[in-house]
């Protein structure tokens, strides 16, 4: 069994192997061929991944020649690995004109954001160690452009007033944010449509904001669901109230596979305080400000609105370590320890994560979504 790992390219700093993950592979009798400088951005030389005992090769090498090829965005035409298996990151439920394209070369794809939420999962959940990551890193951001410092100060010069930070999203990025920004000082409020999100949002020391009357769905898996119009005119109102006295907005609120809900709108921006900073993490579906652009920074009315996608990309080493494990368990379950591959459908994470297979689309939900597109 060969494994391929090739070189991200564009803005993407992050590499899906580290050379500290090839041992446990190599233990497995498995050869691991690395594109040449693939982990340049991530810190990881082509010398340390060849005493790690992996090979450096060239792209073409690896494409022809690995039997697994990993990647984290979504393989542009001249990646894509024609008849081989294919783990990734491919956003299929809105990404369907390249699932379609992958079926048809015949590639097994796997999207590792489609895994189940499941606590036995969570070895493999690269949507919690990203989002960690980008829920960290959006708040040293916003304490980096803010005209404020973020805790109080009492000093011979004045007293200095905590800045205020307003959450959207109280998932494991919102979360993160919480915890960042309490460690850095900040009074802290959090929204989310998930009332079950209230305790944990207490324990980390932020104030819950609530809104009554929200629709949860126990077949959603704890995702959030949209909401009535009526929930959505009462929320809108009490986001404006709370987004008007805050110096910092990290929004990340999402519903996957649908367009992110718009929670700050352009008179709420116009109303801000002059200097205010608002990271819009859902700018990659849309955006939770009206005003947001993605990977753009916008300033309206002397508020910063940053459209960041991928914050994961600028801390790139420890990125790369997480998802590096993250990939390792996941091949854990399809390769035995003698190096066959051995896909196991009967494990949901395999059959949930498992997009094309034989030259056909195989995920329900992503043909659902196809089938809609196509009618
Ligand atoms: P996400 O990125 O899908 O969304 C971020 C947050 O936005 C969610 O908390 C969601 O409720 C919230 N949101 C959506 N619409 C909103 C709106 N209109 N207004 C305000 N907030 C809104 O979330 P995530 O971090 O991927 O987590 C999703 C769920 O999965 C959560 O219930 C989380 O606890 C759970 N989870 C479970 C595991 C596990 O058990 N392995 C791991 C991670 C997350």
């Amino acid at each position: 069994m060969i494994i391929g790992v090739i070189r991200e390219g564009g803005k993407e700093n992050r590499v899906a192997l580290l050379p500290e993950h090839i041992p446990s592979l190599l233990k497995k009798n498995v050869a691991v061929l690395i594109e040449s400088d693939a982990g340049n951005s991530s810190c990881a030389s082509n010398l340390e991944y060849a005493e790690a005992g992996a090979a450096i090769q060239t792209r073409e090498h690896i494409l022809q020649n690995a039997d697994i090829i990993l990647k984290i965005n979504p393989p542009k035409e001249d990646e894509i690995p024609s008849g081989k298996i294919l783990v990734s990151i491919l956003n299929p439920l809105t990404n369907t004109s390249l699932v379609k394209k992958l079926a048809e070369s015949g590639v097994t794809a796997f999207s590792l954001d489609m895994i189940p939420r499941s606590t036995r999962a969570q070895a493999v959940d690269i949507l919690s160690s990203m989002a960690t990551i980008a829920g960290y890193k959006a708040v040293l951001v916003a304490a980096s452009k803010l005209p404020n410092f973020f805790p109080m100060f009492m000093s011979a010069s004045g007293t200095i007033r905590p800045s205020r930070v307003l959450i959207l999203g109280a998932g494991v990025a919102g979360l993160q944010s919480l915890a960042t920004s309490r460690k850095l000082g900040a009074v802290v409020e959090v929204f989310d449509v998930r009332p079950a999100a209230k305790e944990e949002v207490i324990s980390l020391g932020g104030k819950f904001i609530e809104v009554e009357g929200s629709r949860d769905d126990a077949s959603a898996g704890g995702y959030a669901v949209e909401q009535t119009e009526d929930y959505k005119k009462k929320q809108g109102e009490l986001i404006h109230k709370h987004a008007v006295q805050s110096n910092v907005i990290i929004c990340t609120a999402q519903i996957p596979g649908k367009k992110a809900p718009v929670l700050i709108s352009k008179t709420t921006v116009e109303k801000m305080k002059p200097g205010s900073v608002i990271i819009d993490m859902a700018a990659g579906s849309g955006g939770n400000c009206e005003l947001t652009r993605k990977d753009e920074t916008v300033i309206h009315n002397q508020v910063r609105i940053i459209g960041n996608s991928n914050f994961p990309s600028k801390m790139p080493l420890d990125a790369s370590k997480m998802l590096g494990k993250n990939y390792t368990n996941f091949l854990d379950l399809m390769i035995d320890n003698e190096g066959n591959l051995n896909l196991d459908f009967g494990d949901e994470i395999v059959a949930s994560t498992c997009i094309t297979r034989n030259g056909e689309i195989i995920n329900e939900r992503v043909m659902e979504i196809i089938s809609l597109e196509e009618t």
